[in-house]
């Protein structure tokens, strides 16, 4: 019978960082809009800015572990922030990558993408199969891939695998294994056997939302790849790895309430799980985590054994350059990142010419904002 051990270097491990990508994606044109330009652009691999509202002289410059530009395809994001860390979960390890942001930044375009641009989580599942099948061969482990699909809505777990099913608890079992049991696991054995089961639960998720007062910006989807490896010899040693990918609420609910800054938690919280997601974050990130608030909402306790601790997560945050989306760009910058500064030069006056991407981006503004 298999026996289950303790990963090796799980629970006494130090805290660990939060890895933060920003995305910012192209300019949309709309005709509705006037044509103000950009107001928020990338200057390298790590870094951004932001005009300052207080000062249009002034820019606000932000650094990030690493910031994708407008021109940075599917492919970029997923090698330089999601693929690195897929291998842990074949080892017993918990993984989260996180997609933020306002509604309209592209967050579900990050995540699902779409079939002739598929985003993290196709990638990653068919990484996944591919590791998988790379390590069968020489190892004495037997793996098996399993996958759970759920919406947090309102504080309400709800399986999109199984629609009808109920608000589903979450547990902790006594290894501090993080569980909801009655959740459906589905065993997967290939890519196409996945796509079989999510295509159908996420579209179905649209189709509600459409209904029900944009629920689909103000719930979280998060998609669960658990892989349990066997060992083929005595004493079959069991371990289960979790990646968790989620495709989070529009952070513009946050910022509503969050006007008022703490009235957000009293006020029923539009937003319960998103709010304590970043209070989650900044904790771990500050490196003063005296206490975690895990507990406070239902996203964060269910990511507790995949955030933080032993775990390995990822938040890309994605932003959007139109002026109309200003302040929830300022916003989720300001989450995001706590290193900033206030830079004294006109944002519409500076050159961006060292990436060939930024030139081609000027040539295609010139005239507008770029002179
Ligand atoms: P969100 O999920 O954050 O509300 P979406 O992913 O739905 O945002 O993106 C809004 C729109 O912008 C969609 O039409 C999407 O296809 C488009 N979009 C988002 N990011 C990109 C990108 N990097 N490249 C091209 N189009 C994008
Ligand atoms: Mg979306």
């Amino acid at each position: 019978m298999a026996q289950r051990v303790a990963v090796p270097d799980g629970a006494n491990k130090k805290t660990s960082r939060v890895r933060v990508a920003v995305r910012l994606r192209p300019y949309m044109d709309n005709p509705d809009d006037k044509d103000e330009g950009p107001c928020v652009r990338g200057l390298d691999s790590q870094n951004l800015e932001i005009i300052n509202w207080r000062n249009a002289t002034e820019t606000v410059k932000y650094h990030f572990d690493a910031f994708h530009g407008e021109q940075t395809t599917q492919q970029e994001v997923f090698v330089s922030s999601v693929k690195p860390i897929l291998p842990h979960i074949l080892n017993g390890q918990n993984a989260s990558v996180f997609a933020y942001g306002p509604t309209g930044a592209g967050k579900t375009h990050t995540m699902m993408g779409s079939s002739d641009q598929p985003g993290v989580i196709p990638r990653a599942v068919s990484e996944v199969f591919k590791l998988v099948k790379a390590k069968d061969e020489d190892e004495g482990w037997d793996y098996s891939i399993g996958m759970s699909y759920l919406e947090i809505y309102n504080e309400k777990v709800l399986d999109l695998l199984s629609p009808s099913s109920q608000d589903l608890p979450i547990r902790e079992d006594k290894d501090k294994n993080i569980l909801i049991p009655g959740l459906t696991l589905t065993t997967i054995s290939s890519f196409s056997d996945f796509d079989k089961h999510f295509v159908p639960a996420s579209l179905n998720r649209t189709t509600a939302s459409t209904k029900l007062n944009q629920r689909s910006s103000r719930s979280h989807a998060v998609l669960l790849i658990k892989v349990v490896r066997t060992q083929r010899a005595l004493p079959h040693r069991q371990q289960t790895g979790k990646l968790y990918l989620i495709d989070l609420a529009g952070s513009e609910d946050n910022r509503r309430t969050g006007n008022q800054g703490i009235r957000l938690k009293e006020s029923g919280a539009i937003n319960l799980s998103l709010f304590t997601l970043s209070k989650v974050v900044d904790s771990l990130n500050s490196g003063t985590a005296v206490r975690v608030p895990y507990r406070d909402s239902k996203l964060t306790r269910l990511l507790q054994d995949s955030l933080g601790g032993s775990a390995h997560s990822v938040m890309i945050t994605n932003i959007a350059p139109e002026y109309k989306y200003y302040f929830d760009t300022f916003n989720a910058l300001n989450f995001a990142s706590k290193s900033k500064l206030v830079v004294n030069k006109p944002f519409t006056c500076e050159t961006v010419a060292v990436l060939p991407v930024k030139r081609a981006k000027e040539d295609h503004k010139a005239g507008g904002s770029g002179t």
